[in-house]
C-alpha cells in the first residue's frame, strides 16, 4: 500500500466495526514505520492471530506485533491507563518487545474508574448497548472541558483539583440515575499517582513526532477502531460510539493535518455484522444469522457478545466510501461464505415504496427500510488456501467483482482466513 505517492495511509472500518481492521493493519504494518491509533478507547478490540497465538489488543495499535515499528496512541483516543499496562505486560510476557517504541499522546484524555462506574450505572448506556468501559463518559468530560489529560499527571496539585471536579460531577450524575454507588476522589488520585511514573515515560507530542517522521519520509499508518456506521456524526445515531471513526477523525485524532492523509483503505466483511442495538437493514433470519455467526466466529473481542449477522449491504459501504473518501477496499472473511449455495447481496433500499440510494439520517427510517437483494451464486469450495485472485473459484471472483462495482471503489485486498498469510493482494 505504501509507495512514493502514499506515505500516510488511513485504515477505517466501512461497516459497523469488527470488519477485521486488526488483521489488515497487522498485514500493512509490516511496511510501516509508524502506526497510530486515533480514536476510541478500550472498547475496541482487535484480534490478531500470529504464530498459533491469538492477541487481543484493546488500546495498543496492532503494529506492535512487528518489531521495529513505532506505535502511538493519538490525542483522539480516550486512554484507560490501567488496562494499557495490563496489555503491555501481556505483550511482554508473550515476548513482544514494547520498550522504547510505544508512545502516548500527552493530549489524550484519561478514562478513570468513575467513568466506568457511570457507564455501568447508566440506563442510557444500556439502551445503546455500550461496552461499559467508560468511553462515553470520558468523551463527555472531554467535550464538557472537565477531562483529565495525560499531561495533567505532571502536576499533582492540578491533578487533585481536576479529579475532585470530575468526581463531583460524576456523583451528581450517579445520584440522578438512582444509583447508590459513589466515586471516591482519594482512590482515583492514588491510582493516578501510582500509574503516573509509568505513563509519563510514554507521553509524547504524538502529532509532532509523526509530523517529523513524515518529513523524514516515514510510512505512517493511521489505525481506526469501530466502523464508519458507528461514527458519532455519520453513524446510525444515537446507536453510535462517542468518537469520529471516519477518516476526518483520523487527522484530528492523530494530530495531523487532513492534507497529510494520502489514501484511505476501507475494511469490509464479505457480509455484515453489528454488535449492540440499532438498525441493521440486512440482518438475516435467526437460523441463517446463527450459521454465519458460527462460521465467522462472530462474538465480540471485548465483551464476547454474539454479533448480529446479515448480508453484504452496498448502501452502507457506498456511504462509507463517500464519507471517508475511500481509495480502496479490503474485503475480509470471504472464506466464511464458502459453504453457501446462494448469497444475497443488498443493492439498495426502499422506504415506503420509494427507492433510496443512500443512508437516511433518521434512525427510525433506517430501521424501516427494506433491503433490495440480488441473489448471487455461491462457490461452495474452500478459499482459505488461495493466495492469488486468479486462483479463486469463478463464482467467488464474480461475487467480489459485484461488491466492488456496487461499492464504487476498487478492491485492494481480500482476506481468506485469520492468519497473517491468508491474504490476497489485488494487483
Ligand atoms: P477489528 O476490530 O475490525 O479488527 O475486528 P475484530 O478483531 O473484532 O474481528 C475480526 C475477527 O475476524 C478476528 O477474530 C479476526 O481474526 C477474524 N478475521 C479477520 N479476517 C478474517 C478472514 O479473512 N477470515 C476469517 N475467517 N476470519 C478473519
Amino acid at each position: 500500500m505504501f509507495d512514493s505517492e502514499v506515505r500516510t495511509l488511513c485504515v477505517v472500518g466501512a461497516q459497523w466495526g469488527d470488519e477485521g481492521k486488526g488483521k489488515l493493519v497487522d498485514v500493512i504494518a509490516e511496511r510501516a514505520d509508524w502506526v497510530v491509533r486515533y480514536q476510541g478507547g478500550a472498547n475496541a478490540g482487535h484480534t490478531v492471530h500470529l504464530g498459533g497465538r491469538q492477541f487481543v489488543l484493546h488500546q495498543i495499535p496492532s503494529g506492535i506485533l512487528h518489531p521495529g515499528v513505532r506505535c502511538a496512541i493519538g490525542n483522539g483516543v480516550v486512554l484507560d491507563p490501567d488496562t494499557l499496562f495490563t496489555e503491555i505486560d501481556e505483550l511482554v510476557r508473550e515476548g513482544v518487545d514494547v520498550e522504547g517504541r510505544l508512545y502516548v499522546s500527552d493530549r489524550a484524555h484519561l478514562v478513570l474508574p468513575y467513568h466506568k462506574l457511570l457507564d455501568c450505572e447508566s440506563a442510557a448506556s444500556r439502551a445503546i448497548g455500550t461496552t461499559g468501559r467508560g468511553i462515553g463518559p470520558a468523551y463527555e468530560d472531554k467535550v464538557a472541558r472537565r477531562g483529565i489529560r495525560v499531561q495533567d499527571l505532571r502536576h499533582v496539585d492540578r491533578l487533585r483539583e481536576l479529579v475532585q471536579g470530575g468526581i463531583e460531577h460524576a456523583n451528581v450524575q450517579l445520584a440522578a440515575s438512582g444509583s447508590d454507588k459513589r466515586a471516591n476522589a482519594e482512590d482515583t488520585v492514588a491510582l493516578l499517582e501510582r500509574l503516573a511514573p509509568r505513563l509519563l515515560v510514554l507521553a509524547e507530542d504524538v502529532g509532532l513526532a509523526v509530523h517529523r517522521a513524515r518529513l523524514a519520509g516515514a510510512a505512517v499508518l493511521l489505525e481506526g477502531a469501530q466502523g464508519s456506521l458507528l461514527d458519532v456524526d455519520h453513524g446510525t445515531y444515537p446507536f453510535v460510539t462517542s468518537s469520529s471513526t471516519t477518516s476526518g477523525g483520523a487527522a484530528t485524532g492523530a494530530g495531523l493535518a487532513p492534507t497529510s492523509i494520502d489514501a484511505v483503505l476501507g475494511v469490509v466483511k464479505a457480509y455484515t455484522t453489528r454488535v449492540g442495538n440499532g438498525p441493521l437493514p440486512t440482518e438475516a433470519e435467526p437460523a441463517v444469522a446463527e450459521e454465519i455467526r458460527k462460521l465467522g466466529g462472530e462474538f465480540g473481542a471485548t465483551t464476547g457478545r454474539p454479533r448480529r449477522c446479515g448480508w453484504f449491504d452496498a448502501v452502507v459501504v457506498r456511504y462509507a466510501v463517500r464519507v471517508n473518501g475511500l481509495t480502496g477496499l479490503a474485503v475480509t472473511k470471504l472464506d466464511v461464505l464458502d459453504t453457501f449455495a446462494t448469497i444475497p447481496v443488498c443493492v439498495g433500499y426502499t422506504l415506503d415504496g420509494e427507492e433510496l440510494d443512500t443512508m437516511p439520517a433518521d434512525g427510525e427510517s433506517i430501521a424501516r427500510v427494506r433491503a433490495v437483494y440480488e441473489q448471487l451464486p455461491g462457490w461452495e469450495k474452500p478459499t482459505s488456501a488461495v493466495r492469488r485472485l486468479a486462483d479463486l473459484p469463478p463464482a467467488a471472483r464474480a461475487y467480489l467483482d459485484r461488491l466492488q462495482d456496487l461499492a464504487r471503489c476498487p478492491m485492494r485486498y481480500v482476506s481468506v482466513g485469520t492468519r497473517r498469510d491468508q491474504i490476497i493482494e489485488v494487483p
